[in-house]
């Protein structure tokens, strides 16, 4: 590149990049941090407030919809053992007990530094109500402290992971701290249709959006995801409603599978799939043959609902290993959950937006110019992994630059040819 991004630069131009369809364009931004246009790349040099990168992929920023930057982070500390969700809870709830709010901050915004810079600009976080300790509100509080904080940077969205033990009061009390979404985990109650309607009721009442963790295990006889989609489509709700995981989806025979998701499909219900730690946290208890964990990814597409995808745990009792990189994500959707390229971009991109709320973002004219360009050969590449090297921008802004400096013995040769999905 010519010269050197700056974090904080507003952005005119990027120039010489291709889109995901192989075609070299200079992508223009206005003030407002919108996309205008797209034209042929053009040989001229790069004026000021333009970035020239050649060849260079640009495509829309990633948005995660279900991390848990409370935790992340937190293996060492924890001292937590490999196994299951169950131990990992044990885990966790015994670091929480002397868990401080700055600690909660320093982990969640470091967490935040490493999705920024590998081209995440929205960021959906569960935060635990702490109700069986001395201040319950301390996740809470260290959370949204965070999203004012980097409000300039990222969309954070906060989530109140409230257990099926929490009283409403303590609910209503968190809510009132300024919470963006209502979730919790009903499955795990003694009567998740009770607990459902429970969450459903104070989310009516607040009107916010709902985000449940939903039958986050293999039995495919547990399926609160139907009374959840059942209540949401009785009470003809306006806020979006997320159902994240389902994992015991993926254990569902065809027609039982069909049927359900004509009701997820008629409530509206969006999905999220959390590859890496369904992968990492199912199937410790049947290592053969060992099921894969996930959510029937490629059924609930086909049934037409939408389904975005996220990492959910980064290197804590949930999950020891992680990234906070989409193309970890994507990489995995290619390999465990058997979509294309495009539908695995989208689901880490235009289909977490949706989730959020968020308006249109990415590469075409009038969107919100948040993207990432990267250096890859072609959209799988990219998809695969591609190199360090990445530039984010937010608005038009730029909120990260990774520049890697990569010298082998072994010449690396012409780019192969370029396959456009
Ligand atoms: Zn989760």
């Amino acid at each position: 590149m010519s010269t050197a991004p700056r974090v904080g630069q507003a952005v005119s131009a990027l120039r010489g990049v291709r889109t995901a369809d192989g075609e070299p364009v200079d992508l223009h931004i206005d003030d407002n941090g919108l996309v205008t246009e797209l034209r042929p790349a053009s040989p001229a040099p790069a004026a000021g407030g333009e970035l020239l990168l050649p060849d260079w992929l640009v495509l829309p920023s990633a948005v995660e919809p279900h991390a848990h930057l409370d935790k992340a982070l937190s293996w060492a500390a924890t001292r937590a053992p490999y196994g299951d969700l169950l131990s990992a809870i044990d885990a966790w709830r015994r670091y929480v007990q002397t868990m401080s709010e700055d600690d909660v901050r320093r982990r969640a915004r470091r967490a935040l530094g490493m999705y920024l810079a590998a081209g995440f600009t929205a960021v959906r976080s569960h935060v635990d109500l702490l109700h069986d300790t001395e201040d319950p509100l301390r996740g809470v509080r260290a959370m949204l402290a965070l999203r004012e904080e980097l409000r300039d940077v990222l969309d954070l969205q906060v989530c109140l992971l409230a257990s099926y033990l929490v009283p409403d009061m303590l609910i209503e009390e968190a809510l009132d701290l300024g919470v963006d979404v209502l979730g919790g985990c009903a499955h795990l109650a003694e009567d998740a249709a009770q607990e459902t309607t429970r969450l459903l009721d104070i989310a009516q009442r607040r009107d916010l959006p709902v985000d449940l963790h939903t039958d986050e295990q293999l039995d495919p006889s547990m399926l609160s995801i139907r009374e959840l989609a059942r209540e949401v489509s009785a009470r003809g709700m306006r806020q979006r409603v997320t159902a994240s995981h389902c994992v015991s989806l993926g254990s569902l025979g065809t027609q039982a599978l069909s049927e359900v998701l004509d009701e997820v499909r008629a409530a509206g219900l969006a999905v999220v799939t959390l590859p890496i730690t369904n992968l990492y946290l199912q199937g410790w208890q049947s290592p053969s043959p060992m099921p894969r964990g996930l959510t029937a990814v490629r059924e609930l597409l086909a049934a037409g609902i939408t389904v975005a995808a996220g990492g959910d745990n980064l290197r804590d009792p949930f999950n020891p290993v992680g990234r906070a990189d989409p193309f970890e994500t994507t990489s995995l959707l290619v390999t465990a959950a058997h979509l294309d390229a495009r539908q695995a971009l989208h689901a880490v991109t235009d289909a977490g937006r949706e989730v959020l709320g968020l308006p249109a973002g990415g590469v075409r004219p009038g969107e919100v110019a948040d993207l990432v360009a990267v250096r890859a050969d072609d959209l799988l590449d990219a998809v695969a992994g591609p190199s360090g090297s990445r530039v984010v921008l937010r608005r038009g802004r730029v909120v990260a630059s990774t520049s890697v400096d990569q010298r082998t013995a072994v010449d690396p040769g012409p780019m192969p040819a370029w396959r456009s999905a």
